[in-house]
């Protein structure tokens, strides 16, 4: 255990050696760390498995007094403590599924002041917890999970609004927000919602130099357009995310057809055979995944070699959570997507049904938006995350797909994206798909749509096919310059963006598709 002899002359790297058992730190640990050690109020954004914990339990150690912790999940907070208290560091917590002798236990060696660091959920602040730690003299609060503060972040917590009171209730304590979702929105947030007073603010680099990233519309049978993802792997750990518990069974049953080794993962099966199956991945060479979302948190295998999206991520934070699950080794690895229209449809009208509030269901919107426009764009992919989550300067990667492709590669579909979305004005956002496609090839039966066949645009577009307009409809939807309202069975196309818009009909934006749609035959 810490005595005070031993914390006199100790520094951070010191007892980064002694008690854990490190050389070096690692990235931003050492800034972060020597920023809270001066009494700084401090965010700290690091990409999972980037060290965040020392970040504030190496202060929370040196400074006197208790170092608090908020955190939002009881199990992580418990296992945090348990190893903790295995290196010999004076731990405890405090949440609502503790008894009550137990929490009583807690307190009492807090206050013979022996303790170091006190884990507790957000909700335990508030009762009266907060006036006892006061009197104990608090060395530093941390707020793990920062990003649940935020109704921009992918996770927010109702709890964590409380947490705004920690200034009054400590004041002059330093506070350490840390995180991992790091878009620009979510840190803003997090400063103005705690109230950190001249935070400093560290920004891990996001990049992941050794993952080569792609993606592309679904076509054809997904089953066999995995399986040959997979063969280019053959002998390799992987992962196959789906959507659904039935599409894991039915993509591990065809990869397994295919004479690959795949197993299914959801929250559908027995407890006993996840653990197997979890087992068996973590233990045996070139093992396929085949799982859904449940599967991943707390795995930990350094030789995963490539994760498929079979089916989207939810958001670009889900999605790098769960492509930097391959290659933690550091050695290449390879994450691709396949996505498509129906996704990106079932995804806004799972939040549009939600009942979440306005405000939260306006941010998930944006997010699934901002998803597709990634997964269908044409810029560097590892560029285009980085920049998402905030860098700035991001020279392209020259690996992704989108920088290997041909300069001369796609089709300049402008003048036809500018034909869509005019007809979709002139007809007043107020139809779908369908019958805007009639009206652009002008091919509207006798009584059918009339008033619509007087506009400007009817026929307009006879030049190109159903499918054809079709192709073009998918890309402006997810690019952002359509979007779909309405009733989620029957959505209307509308211009979710008149920026947008003008820049289109100005020519200070162009749409390119990765083929001639033109070249597209109706199939009848
Ligand atoms: P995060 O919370 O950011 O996801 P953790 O704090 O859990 O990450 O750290 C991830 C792993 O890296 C842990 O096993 C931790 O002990 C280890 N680690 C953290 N800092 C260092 C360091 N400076 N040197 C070596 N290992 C470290
Ligand atoms: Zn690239």
């Amino acid at each position: 255990s810490v005595t005070n002899s031993e914390i006199a002359s100790e520094t951070p790297l010191s007892l980064l050696k002694r008690v854990y058992g490190y050389d070096a730190f690692r990235g931003l640990q050492a800034d972060v760390i020597a920023d809270v050690m001066a009494g700084r109020d401090t965010l700290a954004v690091l990409p999972t498995g980037g060290g965040k914990s020392l970040c504030y339990q190496i202060p929370a150690i040196l400074r006197d007094g208790v170092g608090l912790v908020v955190s939002p999940l009881i199990a992580l907070m418990a296992d945090q403590v348990d190893a903790l208290k295995a290196l010999g560091v004076r731990a405890e917590r405090l949440d609502s599924s503790m008894a009550p002798e137990d929490k009583q236990a807690a307190l009492e060696a807090a206050r013979r002041g022996e303790m170091d660091m006190l884990y507790v959920s957000p909700e335990a602040l508030g009762t009266g917890l907060a006036g006892v730690l006061a009197r104990l003299g608090v060395s530093v609060i941390a707020i793990d999970e920062a990003h649940c503060v935020s109704q921009w972040g992918h996770d927010f917590r109702p709890d964590y609004r409380a947490l705004s009171r920690l200034k009054q209730l400590f004041p002059g304590v330093p506070r350490i927000a840390v995180t991992a979702t790091a878009d620009e929105r979510t840190r803003d947030d997090i400063l103005h919602e705690l109230d950190l007073t001249s935070p400093q603010v560290h920004v891990a680099s996001f990049d992941r130099p050794n993952l080569t990233l792609g993606a592309e519309p679904k076509a054809g049978k997904r089953a066999d357009r995995v399986a040959s993802l997979v063969k280019a792997h053959s002998g390799e750990s992987g992962i196959v995310y789906a959507a659904t518990r039935d599409a894991t069974e039915t993509l591990a049953e065809s990869l397994e057809r295919a004479g690959l080794s795949a197993l299914a993962y959801h929250a559908g099966l027995d407890p006993e055979v996840r653990a197997e199956r979890q087992r068996r991945f973590l233990l045996e060479d070139g093992i396929v995944m085949c799982a859904t979302v449940a599967f991943g948190m707390g795995v930990d295998k350094p030789d995963v070699r490539f994760v498929i999206h079979a089916d989207p991520p939810k958001t670009l934070e889900a999605y790098w959570q769960e492509v930097g699950r391959a290659g933690r080794d550091g050695k290449p690895a390879e994450a691709f997507a396949l996505f498509g229209p129906a996704d990106m449809r079932r995804s806004i009208s799972w939040t549009v049904e939600s009942d979440a509030a306005e405000e939260v269901k306006r941010v998930q919107l944006t997010k699934t938006r901002q998803l597709f426009a990634f997964l269908n764009g044409t810029e560097c992919r590892r560029g285009a995350v980085r920049r998402y989550f905030g860098e700035a300067n991001v020279a392209p990667c020259g690996e992704c797909d989108n920088c290997q492709r041909e300069p001369g590669d796609g089709f300049d579909a402008t003048r036809f994206a500018q034909m869509a979305v005019s007809a979709v004005i002139r007809c007043g956002q107020r139809i779908g798909r369908g019958r805007l496609i009639i009206h652009l090839t002008g091919s509207a039966r006798d009584g059918f749509d009339e008033d619509l066949a007087q506009l400007s645009t009817y026929g307009i577009g006879m030049d190109l096919s159903k499918q054809g307009w079709n192709a073009v409809f998918d890309e402006l939807l997810f690019s952002g310059l359509l979007a779909e309202t309405g009733d989620a069975m029957r959505p209307v196309l509308a211009v979710p963006d008149q920026e947008a818009a003008r820049a289109l009909f100005k020519g200070n934006r162009e749409v390119w598709l990765r083929t001639d749609p033109s070249q597209r035959k109706t199939a009848r």
